[in-house]
């Protein structure tokens, strides 16, 4: 591979990587602004604490060094205190108007951590002064980094000018050269682990985001697509009705439930009268817009109890629970009206009527049969319908078992 074509790989994946940091951008100085608002309200009594017991610390007299020490510290931690009131309110401010993942955001976000990482240098200075380590930015530093979600593009600065503070704060405070060779050090090995911890946590913060995102849509489209099986499970694609399949279900759910609480059961069956002709005289797709029409005005003629299903090509099925056989017959009556009474109007003006013939069969409340039963009377009953001419309701009686 050549260099050229390695540093074009190289450039797209940083452009990609830049594309994620960007996506997650908002959300990770939503996190942190959140974190900022907890530290605050933790911090400034803490903070405000300390400088009050530290106002009131006397050294013994043969130690000016310690009393100079927790005289400056008075100020310092006052002082951040006070920053972190003003972050901790600005911070709180942005996530109540939902305003977290802005400019501002990241504005406040990054200005947080630069006072608190200014605080951390300028009080291990101090800690330096009386004999102490750098301890005190050690912790701020590596506690930026775990806490704050910055993209190396912001964490690097940041911690560049941590270090640049306390380095030119070091550089001109009076300790002898080996003691600042070694503190120089050991600054920047303790700048150079933050900088890697924050761009670890970053960078994994970034791929589980992410990953959750691609886990939720893909949940989505699945919950999408599960729905869309289970309409097909049970309907009919053309009309929306029920289908065969789940039409038995119901009706044998709802024998099941008559035998504790026994009631009239009615069945009739719908089937089109010399549907062919209109497949053969205006196609098939006109075929198929009268079979909606039809399923529209069935739909509209029944009651929200009944069950209405298309069962086969042309022929449509009711299942009408406490429903005695007068109810039931008036309803094929109104059913074939509703159907035979106006002509269904299709596309390009044609207007086709069409008639129906209704097989009725049912149940008296101390009646019991199976489901099979009802069925194939109420078939036998439509039969008769036919043969006896077509556009008529026959009523069949179930056979005794
Ligand atoms: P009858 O009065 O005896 O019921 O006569 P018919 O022509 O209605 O009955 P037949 O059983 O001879 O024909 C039914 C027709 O229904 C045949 C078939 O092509 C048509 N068909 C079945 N399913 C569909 C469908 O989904 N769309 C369309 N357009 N036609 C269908
Ligand atoms: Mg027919
Ligand atoms: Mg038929």
């Amino acid at each position: 591979m050549t260099t050229l074509s390695r540093l074009a790989r190289w450039q797209a994946s940083a452009r990609h990587l830049k594309q994620e940091y960007d996506q997650v951008q908002g959300m990770g100085t939503m996190v942190t602004l959140r974190r900022a608002r907890a530290l605050a309200w933790l911090g400034v009594p803490l903070h405000a604490a300390i400088a009050g017991w530290l106002s009131q610390y006397q050294a013994a007299a043969d130690q000016p060094k310690m009393q100079a020490w927790a005289d400056a510290l008075v100020g310092l931690q006052a002082g951040v205190a006070l920053g972190l009131l003003v972050f901790g309110l600005l911070a709180h401010g942005l996530l109540r108007r939902k305003a977290g993942a802005s400019v501002a955001g990241i504005v406040v976000q990054t200005a947080f951590c630069a006072t608190y990482l200014a605080f951390g240098a300028a009080a291990a200075i101090q800690d330096v002064g009386v004999g102490n380590g750098i301890a005190t930015f050690l912790v701020i530093c590596m506690g930026t980094a775990v806490v704050s979600l910055m993209r190396p593009g912001f964490s690097a600065p940041v911690f560049a000018a941590a270090f640049v503070v306390f380095w030119t704060i070091l550089r001109s405070s009076a300790i002898d050269t080996a003691l600042l060779a070694s503190l120089q050090i050991q600054a920047i090995a303790v700048v150079l682990m933050a900088q890697l911890i924050s761009v670890m946590t970053w960078h994994q913060y970034t791929r589980t985001v992410l990953l959750q995102r691609k886990l939720e849509r893909s949940n989505a489209s699945l919950l999408v697509k599960q729905q869309e099986l289970e309409r097909l499970a049970e309907r009919d694609t053309l009309t929306g009705l029920y289908n065969r399949r789940k039409f038995l279900q119901l009706a044998q759910q709802e024998l099941d439930r008559r035998v504790r609480m026994p009631s009239g059961l009615c069945v009739l069956m719908v089937d089109l009268d010399y549907f062919k002709r209109v497949n053969d005289q205006y196609g098939h797709p006109m075929g198929d817009l009268v079979l909606q029409q039809v399923a529209t005005r069935l739909a509209a003629n029944i009651r929200s109890t009944d069950v209405l299903a298309r069962i086969g090509g042309e022929e449509f099925i009711v299942l009408m629970p406490n429903t005695e056989p007068a109810g039931a017959l008036n309803l094929a009556e109104k059913i074939r009206a509703a159907i035979g009474g106006q002509p269904l109007e299709l596309p390009g003006g044609l207007r086709v009527a069409m008639t129906t013939s209704v097989g009725v069969t049912g149940l008296q409340a101390n009646q019991t049969a199976p489901l099979n039963s009802l069925y194939s009377a109420a078939d036998q009953a439509l039969y008769s319908a036919k043969a006896q001419g077509r556009n008529q309701v026959v009523w069949g009686d179930v056979p005794a078992p």
